[in-house]
Order: C-alpha cells, then sequence, then structure tokens
C-alpha cells in the first residue's frame, strides 16, 4: 500500500486566536492570507503574489500552528509533509512526489503547500551528507525549485515552508520568486508564555486564582511546545493524586518534570 503523502486538512478549524504570541510573524503572515482570500485584488495591478515564505525559529515555536492557522483564516486547504519524510520514506520517487504534490494542490487552489523541516531536503548541493542519499536529495530538492518557478503567479499556491536551521539552506531557495520572504517565529518572552499558558489551560479543570504570571515566570527557555507539555502533564499529575482540580504544585511538579526531560535531551545532542 502506498505511503501517505500528505493530508489535506478539510477542517480549517485552527486560526489566528490559537496562536499565541508571535504578533509580528502574525501581523507579516497576514499579508499572505489577504493574497489567499482575494487574489484577483493583488494581481490585477500587476503585482506578482509571492510564492513562498520561510518560517524560521527553534522547535516548538509553533511554526506548524502558524502555517495551518493561515490556512484556516484564508479558508483554504492545506497540504503538508514533512522533508524528512522524502528522504526516509520515499526514496527513489522524491522528485515525483514533489510533483503529485504540486497538482495537487494547484487543483485545489487557491491553498496552503506546508514543508515541515524544509533543512531535510533544501540542505546546499554538493556538501557532505552523511545520510548518503545524496542524489536523491538533491532531485527532490532540484524538483521543488523547478515546481515553484514553474507555476505562474496566477496559480494562487502559496508554500510555507519551516525550518530552524536557515543557515544550512541552499541559497537558490531563497531567490526571488522562490521563499523570498523569511518570517521570524522565536521562543516567547514571559509575556508571551502567559498567553500561551492561557491557551494551554483553557481545557484543564484548575484550582480557582491560580496564578498564570508565575508560571510563565518559571519557564525561562520553554518553547510554545513545551508549555502545552506542562499544561496537560499537570493535568496527569493531578488526575494520579486523585485531586478534583489541578493546582500550583502539579504545574510546577510537571515544569520539573518537563525540565527534566529537556536536560536529558540536551545531553544526548552534546
Ligand atoms: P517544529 O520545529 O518542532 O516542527 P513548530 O515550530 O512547528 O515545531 P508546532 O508544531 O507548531 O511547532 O508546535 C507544537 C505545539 O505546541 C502546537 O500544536 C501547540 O499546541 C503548541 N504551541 C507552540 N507554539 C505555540 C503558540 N505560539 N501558541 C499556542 N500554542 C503553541
Amino acid at each position: 500500500s502506498r505511503a501517505k503523502l500528505f493530508d489535506e486538512k478539510t477542517d480549517l478549524k485552527t486560526t489566528f486566536k490559537d496562536v499565541a504570541g508571535l504578533e509580528g510573524a502574525k501581523e507579516e503572515i497576514q499579508e499572505i492570507v489577504e493574497f489567499l482570500r482575494n487574489p484577483e485584488k493583488y494581481t490585477t495591478l500587476g503585482g506578482k503574489i509571492p510564492k513562498g515564505a520561510l518560517l524560521v525559529g527553534p522547535p516548538g515555536t509553533g511554526k506548524t500552528l502558524l502555517a495551518k492557522a493561515v490556512a484556516g483564516e484564508a479558508k483554504v486547504p492545506f497540504f503538508s509533509l514533512s522533508g524528512s519524510d522524502f528522504v526516509e520514506m520515499f526514496v527513489g520517487v522524491g522528485a515525483s512526489r514533489v510533483r503529485d504534490l504540486f497538482k495537487q494542490a494547484k487543483d485545489k487552489a487557491p491553498a496552503i503547500i506546508f514543508i515541515d523541516e524544509i533543512d531535510a531536503v533544501g540542505r546546499a548541493r554538493g556538501k557532505n551528507n552523511f545520510s548518503g542519499s545524496n542524489d536523491e536529495r538533491e532531485n527532490t530538492l532540484n524538483q521543488l525549485l523547478t515546481e515553484m518557478d514553474g507555476f505562474g503567479t496566477n496559480t494562487h499556491v502559496i508554500v510555507l515552508a519551516a525550518t530552524n536551521r536557515a543557515d544550512v539552506l541552499d541559497k537558490a531557495l531563497m531567490r526571488a520568486g522562490r521563499f523570498d520572504r523569511q518570517i521570524y517565529v522565536d521562543l516567547p518572552d514571559v509575556r508571551e508564555r502567559k498567553e500561551i499558558f492561557e491557551v494551554h489551560l483553557q481545557p484543564l479543570k484548575k484550582v480557582e486564582g491560580l496564578d498564570i504570571e508565575f508560571l510563565a515566570k518559571q519557564t525561562p527557555g520553554f518553547s510554545g511546545a513545551d508549555i502545552a507539555n506542562v499544561c496537560n502533564e499537570a493535568a496527569l499529575i493531578a488526575a494520579r493524586h486523585n485531586k478534583t482540580a489541578v493546582d500550583k504544585q502539579d504545574f510546577l511538579d510537571a515544569v520539573d518534570r518537563i525540565v527534566g526531560g529537556l536536560e536529558k535531551k540536551n545531553k544526548i545532542v552534546t
């Protein structure tokens, strides 16, 4: 059976209100929402709608979430795949999968294509690559460039790609008419962490008067994904202790647990 290449999310429920903080990034990407909602308004004066934008930032900061929210706000289909899938799952057929993907998106245009971990295919060509399948990766990358060059500005497909390593990307990807816009998605500051907590505390049964500002202050360096994790973990810890509401101590225990996990991860890396 054929591996599933991408999901066309038909439930476009994610919108900007699900993305806490990231005001600058949301403002920049709002332009793409406008293009997708009303492409003719922009092309009628002879302007060219951008074909792609690169979302750059550390893991777990909401790049995928933001891309989904663009589709949700514009109410257009969302096609997504991960760069690492190409390299690991589709050996020998990467280029044809890219062709398939663009064809499907064009048929449903206006649409968003989202490529997570684009660095897995988009590393600078001709450099050493330890996975060994260098030609395969290059063919896939070349096909991606060909597709982006090939569709006209009236195709109304916008490709968003995410990476935490913009520095390793092939410069050809960033050329005009490709991913010529970069949008930075940074780790949240204390104020943004509070907003992210507010989003992820919403579904929890918690004690009254929980000090969210305190939680934000206890979590420097945490990404949005880490905070989502803390909230979920806190609920599980509270349940394990047969509590009827999640309290401050459960959150502190959850923070400790996540910090422990992060330290372990860092140890493996270094
Ligand atoms: P990666 O680089 O690891 O793919 P990413 O930047 O794409 O990560 P997401 O997958 O969007 O990060 O984030 C993972 C989850 O973390 C989200 O589904 C959401 O639950 C939570 N999250 C991350 N950032 C935010 C945010 N700014 N607001 C609310 N939730 C967030």
